[in-house]
């Protein structure tokens, strides 16, 4: 059967002109899945029961099972989801005081192979269909009872290596009749699939690129992150100058920090001759050690005086705050999980 939130509100339209419907019906569907957040056709009263029917037999919701939920003391909730094939993926839930932001996967397991990643040390499955990214913010809403005002593609999988979904899913995400969150409130993280990147420039969405760098140097870089050897990091930093050029808008990067490996001032003089005079921001994040990674989290002394070089040589950067580590939901901790 058909997962109906993996049509966007043009297509649900042909959808139902294709059944015999009305094209309006489009519309009070998707305020019944993506306002009210109703589990079940039958929830659906302004509709026939024949039309409640047809649905019924032709297209699923798509409600998740919550396997599993931990919620840290800092308030942050990771939530294991059963995607109904057999594969379960994590998705976590942030709250800060300017509202509540997701972190939602957009794959099972990733391909990317970075070495400080629990994400990457599990086989590959698949992509996560639109419907099955959007889910995840249904479902933490549905749970908590809480609105989500930003969203991070921050979990498991890498973005762009899921292209058409994740912008399908954004789009409706954004989209007035979809769950109707702010496009400046959305953020992709990518390890630097540079043709992506250009493809991106052309979609005209106002989300919020962010690009794991964590290197200043190709060595270092792929011994790091394998990715680097096919999208080295100068043609890596040639298309974020264009992006932001097509775009004009900010890139942030994110550099996590491990102790002795990219933490010294050597490294923070070369990461400032690389953005200078780029509209950017950097994003230090201390690095979490996952089960047998090599790397270990720099000191908050290094840390503070890394950032401290950005910015006095101008170069905007700021620590992200560290949430959920306790119950392994921060950066880099999330794992894709077989039933
Ligand atoms: N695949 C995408 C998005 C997922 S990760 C990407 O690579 O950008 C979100 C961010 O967490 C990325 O910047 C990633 O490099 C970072 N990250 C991964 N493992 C980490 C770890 N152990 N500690 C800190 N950050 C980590």
């Amino acid at each position: 059967m058909k997962n109906i939130k993996n049509y966007n509100f043009e297509d649900l339209k042909e959808e139902l002109k294709d059944m015999g419907e009305k094209p309006f019906r489009a519309e009070q569907i998707c305020k019944w899945l993506y306002q009210e957040k109703v589990q079940s056709f039958d929830d659906m009263t302004n509709l026939s029961l024949e039309l409640r029917e047809k649905l019924k037999a032709n297209y699923t919701m798509c409600n998740f099972n919550i396997l599993k939920k931990q919620e840290s003391k800092d308030g942050t909730i990771k939530y294991l989801f059963d995607v109904l094939d057999g594969n379960a993926i994590e998705t976590v839930l942030m709250r800060y005081h300017h509202g509540n932001s997701i972190c939602v996967s957009s794959q099972i397991g990733c391909k990317m192979g970075c070495k400080f990643c629990a994400s990457t040390g599990i086989n590959f499955i698949r992509s996560l269909t639109s419907g099955e990214i959007i889910e995840q913010i249904i479902a933490v809403e549905q749970d908590t009872g809480e609105r989500i005002s930003n969203v991070v593609f921050m979990g498991i999988g890498e973005p762009l290596d899921n292209y058409d979904n994740v912008v399908k899913a954004i789009k409706m995400i954004n989209h007035p009749k979809g769950l109707n969150i702010g496009a400046r409130h959305i953020s992709i993280s990518t390890s630097g699939l540079i043709p992506k990147i250009y493809q991106l420039a052309e979609e005209n969405i106002q989300c919020t690129l962010s690009i794991s760098l964590h290197a200043t140097n190709n060595e270092k870089r792929s011994s790091m992150m394998p990715v680097n050897q096919v999208y080295p990091i100068e043609q890596l930093l040639q298309a974020c100058r264009d992006y932001i050029a097509k775009t004009n808008r900010r890139i942030s990067f994110e550099y996590a920090l491990a102790k002795d490996n990219n933490d010294n001032l050597e490294d923070a003089k070369e990461l400032v001759k690389r953005l200078k005079g780029m509209l950017c921001h950097v994003n230090l994040i201390p690095i979490n050690k996952i089960e047998n990674g090599k790397f270990d989290k720099s000191s908050n002394e290094n840390i503070m005086k890394f950032r401290d070089y950005l910015n006095n040589h101008g170069i905007v950067a700021t620590i992200r705050r560290e949430l959920g580590s306790d119950i392994d939901a921060a950066c880099g901790q999330l794992r894709r999980k077989n039933l």
